[in-house]
């Protein structure tokens, strides 16, 4: 037998047929029968968990630091930046973060502020509008 291979890819990562099957619009034993000529068992309790959104990916790729930074531990493109893929999508991690924060797109690039290069929490990231605001409050203070 065939298998589709964005059955097989997501098959792969784990997703119930439930998930594949409304994900790709096809019916559930279409993914099934491709589970079975994979050989891949059903995923049960104790399966990885689909991600229901960009933001819960984002929070499975990530560990919290005590000291309040989130370490990325997903994907990272050639340029360094955390990234990862949901519904055939490339989301960046930072982009995510900010999103989470301050509930609207960010402005420009967005890093981390917390001087943590590797740092994607999304209280420590920023985007140009906010780094700009913090240099005119630091020329308002010192007189710059
Ligand atoms: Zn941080």
């Amino acid at each position: 037998m065939k298998v589709r291979s964005d059955i097989a890819h997501l098959l792969h990562n784990g997703h119930s047929n439930t998930h594949i099957a409304q994900q790709l619009d096809i019916h559930r034993r279409h993914v099934a029968a491709a589970r079975k000529a994979l050989h891949i068992p059903n995923t049960g309790v104790g399966g990885r968990k689909p991600a229901a959104s960009p933001e819960d990916m984002f929070w499975q790729r990530v560990t919290l630091a005590p000291d309040g930074h989130a370490l990325w531990k997903g994907h990272r493109n050639s340029n360094g930046c955390p990234v990862f893929r949901y519904q055939k999508r490339a989301w960046s991690a930072y982009r995510i973060a900010f999103l989470i924060r301050h509930g609207r797109d960010p402005e420009g690039r967005v890093r981390a502020g917390c001087g943590r290069d590797e740092c994607v929490a999304p209280d420590h990231v920023e985007d140009r509008r906010i780094r700009e605001r913090v240099e005119s409050i630091y020329d308002s203070i010192f007189g710059r």
